[in-house]
Parts: structure tokens; sequence; C-alpha cells
């Protein structure tokens, strides 16, 4: 695998991989690799004669800055993984690569940008598609992989693409989880062992209120999940949604939407660490 670090040299190896026909998939990251990344590289190098990664802690996707500061940065070991998983190139550019100046553009899709993480993290996703709207330009990539983990990242993504008419496929790909059902992110490196198995809670919880759907309403089940979550000491739930699973608006009842998804972050332990997972109900 190449590791490389400006934009010019992944261009030079890219065209001379399109030149012989190759298909390329882009999996973007920031870094910090597990085996939800490597779900999406395995699948990526499946499905495409050249699979790009890119390794980019993005800062205007992170509106604290703390946030930032704390989130594990592994490049050496990423390397080692994406090299046992046969991904091609691993790009890892710097801030001023990819910033050369301050990106001023603004993205606006709502409702998918604006509720959930969007209302609680201004300006998150616009710094996602600044970051996203750079990498497809620079890769042309035939596919692009995104996680359902982040299930409110690609509804975002998808409205980008259709307004910026990138000829890139978006194709989502599931959950990756521990086992104690806790789904896995760069972040739980941050939590305890016991913290760890407060998280496994949050998905126990959603999981169980499949028990509820349809017989019982959106707000009985909405209901039921945010009181069991706060019932656990050291867990608080920031929101719980459940929306229309293409444009995250909210539902008031199951006939809404032909796809119906669960959407949740909550606060774990002292610190506190974010949480997020989702959980389809319809559709
Ligand atoms: P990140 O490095 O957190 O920006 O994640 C890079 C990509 O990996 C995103 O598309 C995430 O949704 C995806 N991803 C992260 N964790 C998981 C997981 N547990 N299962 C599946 N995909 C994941």
């Amino acid at each position: 695998m190449k590791v490389v670090t400006t934009i010019k040299e992944l261009q030079t190896i890219l065209g001379e991989y399109r030149s012989e026909g190759k298909t390329i998939g882009l999996v973007p990251t920031m870094g910090a690799l597990h085996a939800g990344h490597a779900s999406l590289v395995e699948r990526s190098v499946r499905e495409n004669d050249v699979t790009v990664v890119s390794i980019f802690l993005n800062p205007t996707q992170f509106n604290d800055k703390t946030d930032l500061e704390k989130y594990p940065r592994t490049l050496e070991a990423d390397c080692e993984l994406l090299t046992q998983v046969g991904a091609t190139i691993a790009f890892a550019p710097s801030v001023s690569e990819v910033y050369p100046e301050p990106d001023t553009r603004q993205f606006s899709y709502p409702p998918t940008d604006s509720v959930m993480e969007g209302a609680f993290r201004p300006g998150h996703f616009n710094g996602v598609c600044q970051v996203v709207s750079k990498l497809f330009s620079y890769v042309n990539a035939d596919r692009a992989y995104f996680g359902e983990k982040d299930f409110q990242q690609i509804a975002v993504i998808r409205r980008m693409v259709a307004d910026l008419g990138f000829g890139v496929e978006i194709v989502p790909c599931p959950v990756i989880r521990e086992e104690s059902g806790l789904a896995r992110s760069s972040r739980n490196t941050l939590l305890s062992e016991d913290e760890r198995k407060l998280a496994a809670n949050i998905y126990r919880i959603m999981k169980k209120s499949l028990d509820l759907y349809p017989a019982h309403s959106v707000a009985v089940v909405h209901d039921y999940v945010v009181r069991e979550i706060n019932e656990i000491e050291g867990l608080e739930v920031k929101y719980y949604s459940i929306v229309d699973g293409e444009t995250l608006a909210d539902v008031t009842s199951w006939d809404d939407a032909p796809h119906i998804v669960g959407c949740i972050t909550v606060y774990c332990g002292a610190a506190p660490i974010r949480l997020i997972d989702h959980i389809k109900y319809k559709g």
C-alpha cells in the first residue's frame, strides 16, 4: 500500500489507474481505524480495482475544539490495518494541503443537516460537506463507502451529491458492533471498561423498543427509549429522534414514511463521551 500526502501525487497515481480503465473506490475516514472502517475498505476492495482510503482529521467539522484535541491519532497502526485489508492508497494530507485557504463555502440541505446532530453541533455537517466535496473532486471515484453508523451523514451526503452532480455512487454499509452490541467507534477508546459496559445498554434498549413497534405509538416508543437509558447512571440521552429514513424529518405516526429510523445521541461517563447510534423500525 502506498501512503500519499499531497493532492498532486494522489492525482498522478490515480490518473495512471484511470488510463488503464481501472475503477476506483473511496473510503473517507478520520483515522483511529477499527473493524467498522475495515468493513468499508474490504467492501471497496471487493467492488473496485483500486481503493483509496483518506485519513484526515477534518478540523472544520468539529464545532467543539476539545473534542478535536481528544480525538485519537494512530496513523502508523491505521496504515498497518489498511495494508492487511488490501487498500491501494492511504491518502493522509495535512490540514494546509486540504485547506490552503479557509473554506468559506456554505452547504445547506435541510432538514437532513439541520436536525439532530445538525442542531446540536452547529456547523458540523457544513464541515463534513466541505471535506467530502473536496475528496470527491480529488479522487473522482466510481463509488464512495460510508458507514450507516453515521446515519445522518449519509442522508446529507446524498443531498450534496444530487445538488452538485457528483458522478460517484454512494454505498451505505451496515454498522459493525462489538459483541456487547455497542457500535464500534474511534471514540470508544476514550471510554473506561466500566463506561464501555454502560454504553452497551444504548443499543440493547433500542433493540428492546422494537418489541413495542408497531402496536404502540411513535411517542410511546420514543419515551420508552429515553426513560430506560436515562435511568442508567452514567448515561444521558441528548436526543432520541424517530424520523423518516430519507429526509430525517420527525414522524408522528408509523404511517408517515416508508422507512422509519430512531437516531440517538447519548453522553456516557464523566468526561463525557458523545456516542451515536440508530435503529431501523420500518423499511
Ligand atoms: P470516521 O473516521 O468516524 O469519520 O468514520 C469513517 C467512516 O467509517 C464513516 O463512513 C463511518 O460511518 C464509518 N464507520 C465508523 N464506525 C463504523 C462502524 N462501527 N460500522 C460501520 N461503519 C463505521
